[in-house]
């Protein structure tokens, strides 16, 4: 597996590579989850790129980016052991060599739930998304059902700025007790980690009485908010996947997610479950 660190040397990896080529993005402190969209790419695609950049655009001014968890040399084994062709680890400056005028804004996609909680969080994400699309140039590029608010900006991105590349999006890996995988799980204690588990089982809870065809989503979220604590409720919600717009009568015969946040101690924990309406 080659390793490179700056656009130039990526691009002239990038044009020996046979295609299609498979694109990952990630921030790193791989987990089984990212490694399930590496094997994704790996039996769809000639040539697999990763990306690994913890990107400071989608941090707020009092998140996590300076102790965001980092284990490039770890990263680095497994993506090999995946047969993973180039991983690209830009420094900031090779990403960011002046500070940036222009930005990607994903609309009133960005309006409810992790967009009204973080505020600049996917204008950071679609924007860097958009720069690694474009120094990659992948046929094809593959993104997390986990993240589904951002999945649906960057489908809504390349549909809207005609970004030559098929978006792929794949199921959420989780723990045996259902929590989603994400590499923020690592700040976790032994007893916010054994409580965390409650956010897909609440989420869960509404799924299937969506499923039953029940329609008061309010009454639904009351009830599942109940069932969080220890864990404290951020939000919960349910919308149509493309719109991200809170429901408060779920439609008949829709395709639905079911989306939640909640804080284990300090750090939150996002999930998201689907739900076909009868
Ligand atoms: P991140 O490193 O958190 O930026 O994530 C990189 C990619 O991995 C994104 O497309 C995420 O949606 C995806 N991802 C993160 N956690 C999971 C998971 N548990 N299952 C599947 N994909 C995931």
């Amino acid at each position: 597996m080659q390793v490179v660190r700056d656009e130039r040397e990526l691009r002239a990896r990038r044009a020996q590579l046979p295609e299609p080529v498979g694109f990952i993005p990630t921030m790193g402190a791989l987990h089984a989850g990212h490694l399930s969209l590496v094997e994704r790419a790996r039996s769809e695609c000639a040539s697999v790129v990763v990306s690994i950049f913890v990107n400071p655009l989608q941090f707020g001014p009092s998140e996590d980016y300076g102790r965001y968890p980092r284990t490039p040399e770890r990263d680095c084994e497994l993506l090999a052991a995946q047969q993973v062709d180039l991983t690209f680890m830009p420094t900031q400056a090779a990403m960011y060599p002046v500070s940036p005028v222009v930005s990607v804004d994903p609309g009133d996609l960005d309006k409810h739930f992790e967009g009204a909680r973080r505020p600049g969080h996917f204008r950071g994400v679609a924007t860097v998304v958009l720069k690694l699309l474009h120094m990659v140039t992948p046929q094809r590029a593959y993104f997390g059902q986990k993240d589904a608010q951002q999945l649906a900006i960057i489908q809504g991105m390349v549909r809207d700025l005609n970004v030559p590349v098929e978006i792929v999006s794949c199921p959420t890996v989780r723990e045996q007790d259902g929590l989603a995988l994400s590499s923020r799980n690592a700040y976790l204690s032994p007893a916010e980690r054994s409580a965390a588990a409650r956010l897909s089982t609440a989420l869960r809870g509404i799924a299937e009485r969506l499923r039953a065809g029940e329609t008061d989503i309010h009454d639904m979220i009351a009830h599942a908010t109940r069932l969080l604590p220890p864990l404290e409720p951020d939000y919960l919600g349910v919308v149509v996947p493309d719109a991200f717009v809170p429901l408060a009568t779920a439609p008949p015969k829709s395709h639905l997610l079911v989306v939640g946040a909640a804080l284990a101690g300090k750090t939150r924990l996002i999930d998201n479950i689907e739900a076909q309406t009868p």
